[in-house]
C-alpha cells in the first residue's frame, strides 16, 4: 500500500572517529539533543544515538556511534566499524596533533570498513579563532588529496554540525538509492 512506501525505512551506521577530545561526543549531544557539555569526560559517551532525518523527502535513519573514550588507548573494537556506511574524521583546530592523526584514523577506516564508505574530514572547534592551530585551506587540502567531504564546525556555537551529518547522509542516500 501507499502508506507501506512512506514508511520505508532507511537505517544508516555512522561512526564517529577521532582522538581523545576534539569533540566527537559534543557533536553528537549538539546534533541529537541539541546539547553542549563545557566540561565532558569521556564517560558521556552513549554508544550510538539514532536521529531521524529528512532527505529528500524520505524518512531516514542515522545511526550514529560514539567511541565513548576507548580511542585513548588506540582500542576502538572492529565491532564499532562493522557495517559502517559514513564517517566523521574529526580533528580540533586549535590541536594540530589531532589532524595530524586523520591519516592513522583513515588508514582504520580503510582497514575495517566498506570500501564505499563516505567520509567527511571535520575540523571542530571553528569558535577558537585565537586558538586556531589547523588552517582551513590545509583542511581543505587533505580532503580533496583524500577524496572526502569536508566542513569546519562548533559544536559549541552549533555552526555546521548539522550540515556535517546531512552531507555524509546525503550522499549515502544518493548512493543507495
Ligand atoms: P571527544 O573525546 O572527542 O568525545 O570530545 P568531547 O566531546 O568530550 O569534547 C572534549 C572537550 O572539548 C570538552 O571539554 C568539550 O566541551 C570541548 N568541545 C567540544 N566541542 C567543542 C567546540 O566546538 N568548541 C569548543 N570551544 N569546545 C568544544
Ligand atoms: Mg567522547
Amino acid at each position: 500500500s501507499n502508506d507501506e512506501e512512506k514508511t520505508e525505512d532507511y537505517l544508516f551506521k555512522i561512526v564517529l572517529v577521532g582522538d581523545s577530545g576534539v569533540g566527537k561526543s559534543n557533536l553528537l549531544a549538539r546534533f541529537a539533543r541539541d546539547e553542549f557539555y563545557p566540561n565532558s569526560k569521556s564517560t558521556i559517551g552513549v554508544e550510538f544515538q539514532t536521529q531521524k532525518m529528512d532527505i529528500n523527502g524520505k524518512e531516514v535513519k542515522a545511526q550514529i556511534w560514539d567511541t565513548a573514550g576507548q580511542e585513548r588507548f588506540r582500542a576502538v573494537t572492529s565491532a564499532y566499524y562493522r557495517g559502517a556506511v559514513g564517517a566523521l574524521l574529526v580533528y580540533d583546530i586549535s590541536r594540530r596533533l589531532t589532524f595530524d592523526s586523520i591519516d592513522r584514523w583513515l588508514n582504520e577506516l580503510h582497514t575495517h570498513s566498506d570500501m564505499n564508505i563516505v567520509m567527511i574530514l571535520v575540523g571542530n572547534k571553528s569558535d577558537l579563532k585565537d586558538a586556531r592551530e589547523v588552517t582551513t585551506a590545509e583542511g581543505t587540502a587533505l580532503a580533496e588529496a583524500q577524496g572526502l567531504f569536508f566542513m569546519e564546525t562548533s559544536a559549541l556555537d552549533s555552526s555546521n554540525v548539522a550540515a556535517a551529518f546531512q552531507t555524509v547522509v546525503k550522499e549515502i542516500y544518493n548512493i543507495l538509492s
